[in-house]
């Protein structure tokens, strides 16, 4: 398992988490139930998600294990765009709403290894 895809899948999964849990109030959600290579990046993510949100961290995990850049871009400046179409979408959305969330509750830390 490679250090830095390890910590940005961490932060990924951080980022949807809150979007999750504030956006998504209403909605059922279960803990992550990932195997393979994808699970063994998300095996310290102790949240809980719904459906979508799952679908969404799972996918950008996949995308960040086999990104082919080294060093790697911001997924904002990458020329290649590896996520799905509506994938790509939902996750500016999120790192955009958490992003303004942590501003608001003072959390920088988390927001300077944003990596989007
Ligand atoms: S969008 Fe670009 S930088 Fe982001 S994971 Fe895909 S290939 Fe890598
Ligand atoms: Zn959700």
């Amino acid at each position: 398992m490679q250090k830095k895809i390890k910590k940005d899948t961490g932060v990924l999964a951080e980022f949807i988490y809150i979007y999750c849990s504030e956006k998504h109030r209403q909605r059922d959600k279960k803990k992550l139930s990932v195997k393979g290579n994808v699970g063994d990046y998300l095996d310290d993510f102790r949240g809980v998600l719904c459906e979508e949100c799952s679908h969404l961290l799972i996918h950008g995990t996949a995308k960040r294990i086999i990104c082919p850049h080294e060093p790697k871009p911001s997924c904002r400046h990458c020329t290649t765009q590896c996520y799905r179409d509506g994938y790509r979408e939902r996750i500016r959305e999120v790192m955009r709403f958490s992003g303004m969330h942590l501003i608001k509750k003072g959390r920088l830390g988390l927001l300077k290894k944003y990596f989007f």
